[in-house]
């Protein structure tokens, strides 16, 4: 089947869902209709969220040795990746951490900690932080991602003052089994369900590459959908050496384009955001796929560096985009310059570190060494 994706935005724009039929066409459209696509999906985009752009800021709370078997993390027991290991960082790093993300503009703060899920302890502590970051910054949405939740802990997080809680389906159930063994799928999504009983907003998304089928990406999309996920981050997998996944490269910027272009179709009004690996899968590309997608992540991942923040910024500004919080007359801190970073510049960081400039224009992982658990300045 092929599909008009202008047609299909039109229907969409009057109150009709795509199907899994026009989201498959729209993974298989032939790379020379790309422009096409991007231009229906833009429509979509535009209707729900005119230019902003999201800029959400990760704080790595605690980094590896995680007793879980996924194989596509580096944070797994299992992994040899030479990533960043550490325990939990005190509520004063975490801190310190989420402000240099303010500063450089994020509009949502995502503290996530490896494992299988939280204990008590835990949950209090995460509150802890949360309470701080919301007294100081009641404008800022906080999302905590702690793995799978058991029972009343969510209502602690939303008690604490979280916004949001992220627990990504990941892929298909259908291809749930080839990548972990240790939990189950039901297991992820009761936890989306525990958090939006809570009255957290589900942050629940995707990664593309592990081998999956497009009818699995659909299979997916349409889960999330059905799922509530408010914010879809699409995840495109970093394959770091040491993992079980070391050396897949199954995507082309164009099949990445095409799989948030078709996000953008099956959830017109969702937040989907461009995630971990979009500098090293879009490449050239990423500036296009902001006219799809209306959320990225702020500078670094979890355990890879990103592009530096300051190149974030000025992808954003000259596509003609503006930051969430920062349109004309709203207040915040309306950066125009290169200076944006909230490390401000200083020698080592985010604007003129060699790291950086290599991050920039890598096509393989580049492992964090700076921000949460180090002593160098975060990029932000
Ligand atoms: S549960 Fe989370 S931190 Fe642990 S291996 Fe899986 S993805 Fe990584």
């Amino acid at each position: 089947m092929t599909v008009n994706p202008d047609q299909l935005a039109d229907s969409i724009l009057n109150g009709k869902a795509a199907t899994e039929a026009d989201a498959l066409a729209l993974l298989a459209a032939p790379d020379e209709e790309l422009l096409g696509l991007v231009h229906a999906g833009s429509r979509l985009r535009r209707e729900h969220f005119g230019m902003t752009i999201k800029l959400n800021y990760l704080v790595n709370l605690k980094s590896g040795m995680c007793p879980e078997s996924c194989t596509y993390c580096s944070q797994s027991l299992g992994s040899k990746a030479e990533i960043l290991k550490y325990s939990w960082l005190s509520a004063d790093e975490a801190m310190d951490q989420a402000n240099m993300g303010i500063a450089g503009g994020a509009s949502r703060v995502c503290l996530v900690a490896s494992g299988r899920g939280p204990s008590r302890r835990d949950v209090s502590r995460v509150g802890e932080i949360v309470e701080r970051l919301k007294d100081e910054n009641p404008e800022v949405e906080v999302c905590a991602c702690l793995g799978i939740l058991k029972e009343g802990q969510a209502e602690k997080l939303k008690e604490a003052g979280a916004d949001a809680y992220n627990h990504n389906i990941n892929t298909a159930e259908s291809f749930h089994d080839n990548i972990v063994k240790t939990h189950t799928y039901e297991d992820r999504t009761n936890t989306v369900e525990h958090a939006k009983a809570a009255g957290l907003s589900p942050c629940s998304g995707l990664i593309v590459g592990l081998g999956e089928s497009d009818e699995q990406i659909v299979e997916a999309l349409f889960a999330l959908k059905a799922l509530g996920s408010e914010s879809i981050p699409i995840n495109f997998l970093v394959p770091f050496d040491g993992t079980p996944l070391e050396g897949q490269w199954n995507l082309t910027p164009v099949q990445c384009m095409k799989i948030v272009a078709t996000a953008r179709f099956v959830c017109p009004d969702r937040e989907i955001r461009l995630a971990g690996g979009r500098e090293i899968h879009l490449k050239s590309l990423q500036p296009m796929a902001l006219q799809l997608a209306n959320s990225i992540f702020l500078g670094d991942y979890l355990t890879a560096e990103g592009q530096a923040a300051a190149d974030d910024l000025a992808m954003i500004r000259d596509n003609g985009f503006t930051i969430l919080g920062q349109e004309a007359g709203e207040g915040g801190d309306a950066r125009t310059d290169d200076s944006a970073g909230g490390c401000g510049g200083e020698a080592g960081c985010c604007s003129d570190s060699q790291t950086t400039a290599e991050a920039a224009t890598h096509t393989e992982p580049v492992i964090r060494r700076r921000g949460a658990g180090t002593a160098e300045v975060a990029n932000a």
